[in-house]
């Protein structure tokens, strides 16, 4: 059976952006792979968070994976920094990495350009090889992921090669390739205020993003602030159009319905009817999600399933270590 890992960072609640990219997919991939779902919470602290905030929003993560349908028997659900392979694992491949490859990065372009080299942490910049060993320690084949992280895991494969050419011995590759995984529709969800743009939970506007945990009032506000065009006409043209495609889009990901369907659905209607059933499409999606996630966060049984993850995941992830130094020559015995 293949095996799959995928994270994601309690840098702020998830938006319908991660769930659409991300999160909708592993929902049903935990039926035919092994699953690995990770929170990421080494990786939030790349840029700085309030730790009290940082822990509430780590248990608020691990509770909207359970409610969403994940389900612990069948896929492995754990934090990050409770398995601590990751930051060892991480040391190793930085020093197997060259800055140069680490500066092209556009994610980390996007998050230091505001702040300068000084106003940014060293961990932003090694944020990859971070990523490159959640991914390795697993042995993941598949990584189900946004548009935005393609160019990360092209630089894992890159490592991967690079690695097992260097230490592996023949015929037994210490890593295993994984490939990306990206959704076929709604790999890259647009900010409500700048469709341009890509939509973050970390966006510093809430305005530009739907939380999964918005309530329906604020949701329905926030749809009907969003960018369109002043042309009233619903038609898919992300080049000309990005405010209403983006829209198009988001109700395709959240209904039945395909682009086209919509198109047809809305022809010759503005832009206010259209706008009103989106955000009613995107409440019923997230009501039910919402109500079990509620009964969740308060519940014994997030401490458990956590425990049991961590502890699952660290049995795999600390095989993959040992393999790792002992291909390096680290320590005194393989
Ligand atoms: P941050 O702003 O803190 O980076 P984020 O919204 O980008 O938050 P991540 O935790 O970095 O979320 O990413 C989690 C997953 O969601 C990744 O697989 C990522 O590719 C995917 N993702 C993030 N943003 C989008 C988006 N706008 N559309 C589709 N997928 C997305
Ligand atoms: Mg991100």
């Amino acid at each position: 059976m293949e095996t799959i890992f995928s994270g994601i960072q309690p840098s702020g609640t998830p938006t319908i952006g991660n769930y659409i990219g991300a999160i909708k997919q592993f929902i049903n991939l935990q039926n035919d792979y092994k699953c690995y779902f990770c929170v990421v919470d080494e990786h939030a602290i790349t840029v700085p968070q309030a730790p009290l905030e940082l822990r509430q929003q780590t248990l608020s993560l691990a509770a909207l994976y359970l409610a969403v349908g994940l389900n612990p028997k069948k896929a492995t659900i754990f934090i990050q920094s409770e398995v601590s392979a990751h930051a060892e694992a991480a040391w190793i491949i930085q020093c197997n990495t060259t800055i140069g490859e680490l500066e092209r990065m556009t994610q980390f372009k996007d998050k230091s350009q505001k702040n300068g080299r000084t106003g940014v942490s060293a961990g932003l910049l090694t944020y990859p090889p971070l990523m490159v060993g959640d991914i390795v320690l697993y042995n993941a084949n598949l990584v189900p992921v946004g548009d935005d992280q393609k160019q990360h895991l092209e630089l894992t494969r890159d490592f991967v090669e690079r690695f097992n050419k260097r230490y592996s011995q023949p015929n037994q590759e210490i890593l295993t390739m994984p490939e990306v995984k990206i959704a076929e529709h709604g790999s890259r969800v647009m900010s409500l205020q700048e469709p341009t743009k890509k939509m973050s939970k970390s966006d510093p506007n809430k305005k530009a993003f739907i939380s999964m945990l918005d309530e329906p009032d604020i949701i329905r506000k926030k749809i009907k602030s969003a960018v369109t065009d002043s042309t009233g006409i619903i038609e898919y043209d992300p080049e000309n159009k990005p405010g209403i495609s983006n829209l198009l889009s988001i109700f395709s990901a959240v209904t039945d319905f395909t682009i086209d369907d919509l198109v047809l659905k809305y022809n010759g209607q503005g832009y206010g009817v259209f706008k009103a059933d989106l955000a009613e499409a995107i409440v019923d999606l997230l009501l039910p999600i919402q109500t079990r996630y509620n009964e969740l966060l308060h519940s014994d049984e997030l401490d458990v399933i956590l425990d049991e993850g961590a502890q699952v995941a660290r049995l795999v992830a600390n095989k993959t270590l040992q393999r790792m130094k002992n291909g390096i020559g680290l320590g005194r015995k393989p």
